[in-house]
Order: structure tokens, then C-alpha cells, then sequence
């Protein structure tokens, strides 16, 4: 199938971006790498006759280290962070999302702020940043905003933007050198979008104790129970498994609604502990 007609507009400054869809209010899209919006606009899913190139602005490509916290612009490629291009504040982990997102010709394309904004329950930047305590920067016609990434994504392929509001970058934590983590995904085939994804991330010195189960819902969901019991979980606990059963049979009913097969839940349960595994094993 193919879109409708639409009007290419390709802009080179954040400013711009925001008064060309101002202009044509109501039935604009911004585009990054154009890898969810265009198959979506093929399959005549979104309708939009305008549509905004801003994969050009050079201030959304950026990245920088600023005072314990680390931006990433939002036109930034999964390939970008997977090649090492972008500094990896976070041990690995970043690196080690992005080089799992789908395959190559979708990594060399495909954004991180496409992906948060495309808010997939089952993609991989949002559940991975969630796991971060990352937070997303928003610029409006009138200010910037920095917005936790558990707000701004409110349900299934939802957010908190407006529709003329672009999304500049993210932040993420530097984490210290005793912080551990974990990213674990199942897929029925390589490069497809993950049934279960579990994400784990500890850092004392920060007080990060954040563990995050995606593609199981309508979003991302931090596991409360979980992510306390990780400040004191240990290996050497001989109730470990035990423990970790207990706790995630509540956590896992009360925090997400779609677990409709004993399949599903041991699918999401298992991924979890092994996230917890390889976690505490680092
Ligand atoms: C076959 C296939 C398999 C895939 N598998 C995976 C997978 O396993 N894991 C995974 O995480 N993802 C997967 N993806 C999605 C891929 O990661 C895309 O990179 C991601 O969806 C975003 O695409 P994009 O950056 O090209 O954004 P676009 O497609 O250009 O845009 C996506 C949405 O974000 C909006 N947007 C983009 N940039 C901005 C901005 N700066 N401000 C405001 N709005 C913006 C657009 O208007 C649109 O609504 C897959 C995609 C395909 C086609």
C-alpha cells in the first residue's frame, strides 16, 4: 500500500520545525528516520498531509555530559549508539539496547526520540530508559521542559506531547563504577518486535533501584515491589528464587492488566529473574 499525497517540508533549526507546523495546525507529523511513521502512513493508519523532516537539525544530533547527567539529541540513531559514536554513560547499557533494536537497515535509520515518541510498548528505548530514571526534553513554542520518561508515556502508543511540541533529547543518569544492569528480551525470531523484555538497573550511589518489565501492556511498567527488594537482594540469599516468586506474582497482577494465559505471566516472570540473575551476577 502507499500513503496518501503529502507535503515534504525539511527544516534545519528546532524553531522552524515548530512554525511550519504551526502553520499548517491540525494535520502536521514530524519525521526522524521515518521507520514507524512511514509504514504507518503506508498501511493508511496515521493521515497527514504535512509532514516535517527533522532528522537535519544539527541540535537535535547532539550529545553531551552535563554535571552527573548525559543528553541525548533526539535525532540520534540506534547505529549512532551502537557503533560507540555517542559516549556511553551508562556502563554498556545504551550501547548494548541499541545494537538489539530490530536490525541493521532500521538501526541506521531509526531514532531515539522516534522510538519514545512512537511510544511501542514492546520497543526498546522506552522500557530501557524507564529502567534509567531517564527523563525526555520538550521544546514548545514557548519553553523547553524536561519531563521523568514514566510521564510521558501515558498509554499504548501515547504521550503527554502536544501535537506541535518536538522532542529535543533525552538525559541520562552517568551512572557511578559499582552500578549494574541488566537488558534481557525474548523475540520468536531475531530483529522482531520483543514478547517480553525485562530491564534491570543498580546503582547505590545514585539510589537507582529501578526494574522495568516491557512489551507486556499498554506501557512500560516500573515493578514496585521488585525495585525495592533490590537494594538488599544478593546472590547468596539461598531464598533468592522463592523470594523472587513471591514478590513478582503481586507485582506482575497488580501492575499490568493484560496477562491473559498462565503463558504470558511465566514468559514475563521468567524474563524478570533472569534479569535479576545477570544483574547481581555483574
Ligand atoms: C520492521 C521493523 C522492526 C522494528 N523492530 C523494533 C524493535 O525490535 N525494537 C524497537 O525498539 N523498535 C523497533 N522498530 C522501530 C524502530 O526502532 C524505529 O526506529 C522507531 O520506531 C522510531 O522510528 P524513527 O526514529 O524513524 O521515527 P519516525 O518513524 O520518523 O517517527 C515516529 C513517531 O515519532 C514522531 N517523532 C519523531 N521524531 C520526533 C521528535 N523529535 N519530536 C516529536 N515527534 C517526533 C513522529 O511524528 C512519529 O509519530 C522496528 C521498526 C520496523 C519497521
Amino acid at each position: 500500500m502507499k500513503s496518501g499525497k503529502v507535503n515534504y517540508h525539511c527544516v534545519h533549526s528546532m524553531d522552524d520545525a515548530i512554525s511550519v507546523n504551526k502553520t499548517h495546525e491540525g494535520n502536521v507529523k514530524y519525521m526522524a528516520g521515518g521507520q514507524s511513521l512511514m509504514p504507518m502512513m503506508s498501511l493508511r493508519l496515521i493521515f497527514s498531509e504535512e509532514v516535517i523532516d527533522v532528522s537535519k537539525i544539527e541540535d537535535l544530533k547532539k550529545f553531551f555530559s552535563m554535571k552527573g547527567r548525559f543528553f541525548i539529541g533526539a535525532a540520534v540513531t540506534h547505529a549512532m549508539i551502537e557503533d560507540g559514536k555517542v559516549e556511553d554513560p551508562t556502563k554498556g547499557y545504551l550501547q548494548y539496547v541499541a545494537q538489539g533494536i530490530a536490525y541493521r537497515g532500521i538501526r541506521n535509520k531509526g531514532t531515539i526520540g522516534g522510538s519514545i515518541v512512537n511510544a511501542d510498548p514492546a520497543a526498546d528505548w522506552p522500557t530501557a530508559l524507564l529502567a534509567l530514571g531517564a527523563s525526555v526534553v520538550i521544546k514548545t513554542h514557548t519553553e523547553e521542559i524536561e519531563t521523568p520518561i514514566g510521564e510521558f508515556q501515558c498509554g499504548l502508543m501515547q504521550t503527554s506531547l502536544k501535537e506541535i511540541d518536538l522532542v529535543k533529547g533525552v538525559v541520562v543518569p552517568e551512572l557511578s563504577k559499582d552500578a549494574k544492569w541488566s537488558y534481557v528480551k525474548f523475540c520468536h525470531k531475531v530483529g522482531e518486535f520483543a514478547h517480553s523484555i525485562a530491564a534491570i538497573v543498580i546503582d547505590p550511589e545514585l539510589r537507582i533501584f529501578n526494574a522495568v518489565l516491557g512489551a507486556a501492556g499498554d506501557k512500560p511498567v516500573l515493578l514496585p515491589r521488585l525495585s525495592k527488594y533490590l537494594l538488599s537482594a544478593n546472590l547468596g540469599n539461598t531464598n533468592l528464587d522463592k523470594e523472587l516468586n513471591n514478590l513478582l506474582e503481586s507485582d506482575l497482577l497488580e501492575n499490568t492488566c493484560h496477562l491473559s494465559s498462565s503463558y504470558e505471566f511465566n514468559l514475563h516472570r521468567s524474563m524478570i529473574k533472569r534479569a535479576v540473575m545477570e544483574a547481581l551476577k555483574k
